[in-house]
């Protein structure tokens, strides 16, 4: 077995029912390509062209995943054939989503990306403005996009306890937004949270997906 063999099934034992999404940026596409043979089909990366290039060149039933900040005017390339879509902050990039899967006559599951780390350099709505977003209910008219949970990134911080905390908030947003406007929805389920250094904490909150590069990639 080769160790992205051996660091795949030792992740997995930890998982349950949560799913793995390997985060294969900055890999090469013959690390991709033996994590697939391995059993995997679930990918992300965080940038458009790496996306397109890796979806043209490595097998077509890869579920590709974009986990990175998504400009409007580049959601017309991976419309064709992006799985899920982890990091839509704004109405108006689930409106031009919307738009572009309608012309690929397909419905997109995308996550809405919240903030919850107390560094400034990430992306994603605050709760507030996920409130917002969500109650002013011109997201229902989108047929062709489908919100299917919350992601959230932890501060990158060796504190423990405040990625507890930070988790914690993501779990707590995540079941109240699902109570308040997706009661009856089952597609509301997903809990993007969890990457190599915490996802053993995002597990015990509530965590539906975590997504991994360097655990997966690199032999310790
Ligand atoms: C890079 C990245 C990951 C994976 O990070 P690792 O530390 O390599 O597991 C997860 N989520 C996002 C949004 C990323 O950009």
């Amino acid at each position: 077995m080769d160790s992205i063999e051996r660091n795949r099934q030792r992740i997995m034992q930890k998982l349950g029912p949560t799913q793995l999404v390997v985060v294969s940026k900055y890999r090469s596409l013959n690390e991709i390509q033996q994590t697939y043979d391995a059993g995997q089909r679930v990918f992300a990366e965080n940038r458009v062209q790496a996306l397109m290039e890796r979806y043209s060149l490595l097998p077509p039933d890869i579920q590709w995943h974009l986990i990175g900040h998504l400009q409007t005017n580049k959601v017309k390339y991976i419309a064709p054939f992006i799985a899920m879509i982890h990091s839509v902050d704004s109405l108006k990039l689930l409106q031009e989503i919307d738009r572009q899967a309608e012309k690929n006559n397909r419905i997109i599951p995308c996550l809405l990306q919240i903030y919850v780390a107390t560094e400034d350099t990430k992306f994603g709505l605050d709760e507030n403005e996920l409130h917002l977003l969500l109650q002013n209910g011109d997201w229902k008219n989108l047929s062709h996009v489908r919100i299917c949970g919350i992601m959230a990134m932890a501060s990158l911080t060796e504190d423990k306890v405040q990625i507890h905390q930070e988790f914690e908030n993501a779990h707590r947003i995540f079941l109240n937004s699902k109570s308040r406007y997706f009661q009856n929805d089952e597609n509301f389920r997903e809990l993007s949270i969890g990457m190599s250094s915490d996802y053993e904490i995002a597990l015990e909150h509530g965590s539906t997906m975590v997504r991994i590069g360097s655990k997966i990639f690199e032999s310790d």
